[in-house]
């Protein structure tokens, strides 16, 4: 894998497609045995999520739905701290399981926000489904539930993962070269 430039930075190869698709399918697994009884709707959270999303919800063969969210934190590569939803939930979702599909928990503002808006719905429960979790920049006590792989803080591109609007196609990974 080569490196790759985006705009004004630099990102080296960090996480292979087959990594990735590997620890997906244990995701997919886990939520499969977890929620066959549920009925869960799956709360996908655009952008960044849309290929993660694809690949997890390819592999749960339980009965489900799946609804869409924009949601935006981050400005370059720093959260900003505050979220704004731009595209409103529409389903009916009082009294069931939903299962938030996010990319990557950083500081967990976004997440945060969700299980405020989830709350205020009556949902029965909030599940949590991130492919990338960053444990040392994570400020909240929200459990994510099921985690592809956790990485160090730091920033990373490519897999739906944006850098100003760039590297969102890749298959693979990449981190911010230093
Ligand atoms: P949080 O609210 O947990 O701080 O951030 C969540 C959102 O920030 C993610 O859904 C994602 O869009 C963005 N984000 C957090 N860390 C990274 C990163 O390393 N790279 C990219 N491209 N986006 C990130």
């Amino acid at each position: 894998m080569q490196r790759v430039i985006l705009k004004d930075k630099t990102f080296v190869p960090y996480i292979t497609s087959d990594k990735i698709l590997e620890s997906v399918k244990h995701m997919a697994q886990k939520i499969n045995l977890d929620l066959e009884k549920e009925m869960p709707l799956f709360l996908v959270i655009l952008n960044g999520s849309f290929m993660f999303a694809a690949d997890l919800l390819k592999e749960v063969t339980i009965p489900c739905e799946i609804s869409f969210i924009k949601l935006a934190s981050y400005h370059g590569t720093s959260s900003t701290g505050t979220v704004t939803e731009m595209i409103g939930l529409t389903e009916e979702i009082k009294g069931r399981t939903v299962v938030v599909v996010e990319d990557i928990v950083d500081t967990g503002v976004t997440l945060e926000k969700l299980a405020i808006l989830l709350a205020k719905k009556e949902v029965k429960q909030m599940k949590v489904a991130s492919f990338l979790l960053k444990p040392d920049a994570y400020k909240k006590s929200i459990v994510v539930d099921y985690v592809g792989m956790e990485i160090p803080n730091a920033f990373v591109v490519g897999y739906g993962l944006d850098y100003d609007g760039l590297g969102r196609n890749m298959k693979d990974i990449f981190v911010l070269d230093k």
